[in-house]
């Protein structure tokens, strides 16, 4: 892996902040599992949430076959009080961290990218009568894996809260780089 070419590269995005991390310091949780299934209208609803991406411990095993991670966090405006409004911001950064993955794969390593909310690719998912349409392009959220993002952008010094008006969103890219 060449971190000074991806960083150089990291460094012509908009990002609020990048980090490099080792997986062993994600923290997962059941509790997180029980928000999804208790409070969220996506769950088992698509390929990208809960249930289908796994009970938390096959989750688990599944990122720390990737021994590093790339948190990136992107800052968007809008007005936090309309919560459509705040979540159009997320496009812009599910189309940031397409780039991101792209940019760590062109290193010849694999990856597996969690990212925002649930997946939006097709009008309708074909979930659960047929597989995934595109799995290449689908990113499970953070969250459907039961990581505590909190607790992982905390070591970091980066702040959920960016200010008034403003929508902070995170994505993981784990990579390989034995490969
Ligand atoms: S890409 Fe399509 S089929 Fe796959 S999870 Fe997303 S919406 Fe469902």
């Amino acid at each position: 892996m060449n971190y000074d070419l991806l960083q150089s590269q990291l460094s012509e995005l908009p990002l609020l902040q990048y980090e490099f991390f080792d997986t062993d310091r994600l923290e997962f949780s059941e509790r997180i599992r029980y928000v999804c299934r208790t409070e969220c209208p996506m769950y088992n609803t698509n390929w990208a949430c809960p249930p289908a991406v796994g009970t938390v411990e096959e989750c688990r095993a599944r990122c720390l076959a990737f021994p590093h991670g790339l948190l990136i966090a992107t800052v968007q405006e809008a007005d936090t009080a309309n919560l459509e409004a705040s979540l159009a911001t997320r496009a812009p950064h599910e189309e940031i961290t397409r780039q991101v993955t792209a940019l760590v794969a062109a290193q010849g390593v694999h990856t597996l990218t969690l990212s925002t909310e649930s997946c939006v690719h097709c009008a309708h998912c074909t979930y659960p009568d047929a597989p995934c349409r595109h799995p290449d392009k689908m990113f499970p959220c953070v969250e459907s894996h039961g990581i505590v993002v909190t607790a992982l952008a905390e070591q970091f010094g980066i702040d959920f809260y960016a200010g008034a008006d403003l929508v902070t969103w995170f994505s993981l890219i784990l990579f390989d780089d034995h490969v």
